[in-house]
């Protein structure tokens, strides 16, 4: 079956001499692989030099037995240049791309995925607080890949959370200050921190962006959002490291 659909490059590893295996989250079918062949032999076959976080037009052969498609057509449509000028900002979208395709099942169709993605690299772009960027989409891409932290009650008592809770990261969300727990990896939290997260997942991207962080926010986010992720997710993020 032919497929027409628009992609985000996650990844590309050549094959052979002349191909290239990439993957793409596309719009219509998440994430897919598929091989580009002769795109290393003669660079204008196709459209698009497949470059990391671009977006591309795609139209590709979908083969049932297997998940590696043949692609026909790629034509770039999106290459943030501004992105790729900058360290910081390349290896903030570096790092999500490596989050989605970390998260996210192949030929699983989720276009508010790919509707996050588009607006994190479209912000990216611009953007001064890279910091709180990141922080966005880890909330968001947690809800939507179904990862989602605990944080509207506590997990063993149910009871909304009135004073100081703890975050507990094998429970996966918040314990308050009257239940006991043994646990060892557990850590503050902040009731703006978790209002800050909630208001994040209710918000659309535009009004989440518009969100003034804390000092105290943004310590506790970025503790709990990247050993949350570290400990619920197989694999280590390994772009992670290189976030400040
Ligand atoms: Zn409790």
């Amino acid at each position: 079956m032919i497929r027409s659909t628009e992609g985000i490059v996650l990844k590309t590893f050549d094959l052979r001499e002349t191909s290239r295996i990439a993957s793409f989250f596309t719009k219509d079918c998440g994430k897919i692989k598929g091989v580009l062949k002769g795109i290393r032999a003669d660079s204008r076959k196709f459209g698009s030099s497949v470059d990391r976080f671009s977006v591309n037009g795609l139209v590709y052969y979908e083969y049932r037995r297997s998940d590696l498609h043949l692609i026909s057509q790629c034509d770039l449509k999106q290459f943030y240049f501004s992105i790729r000028k900058d360290y910081k900002r390349n290896v903030a979208a570096n790092y999500m791309l490596e989050l989605v395709d970390t998260v996210m099942p192949l030929e699983h169709a989720n276009k508010k995925v790919y509707r996050l993605m588009l607006d994190y690299l479209g912000s990216l772009e611009t953007v001064e607080d890279i910091d709180k960027l990141v922080h966005i989409f880890q909330i968001k891409i947690l809800l939507l890949s179904g990862f989602r932290p605990h944080i509207d009650a506590c997990v063993k008592c149910h009871k909304k959370v009135e004073n100081k809770a703890r975050f507990s990261l094998r429970a996966g969300g918040l314990i308050c200050s009257q239940c006991p727990t043994s646990e060892t990896h557990f850590t503050a939290i902040s009731r703006g921190t978790i209002a800050s997260m909630l208001h994040i997942e209710q918000s659309d991207w535009a009004k989440s962006s518009r969100l003034g962080l804390t000092n105290t926010a943004r310590k506790e986010l970025k503790y709990i959002l990247n050993n949350f992720l570290v400990y619920h997710l197989e694999k280590k993020i390994r772009s992670a490291r290189y976030l400040s």
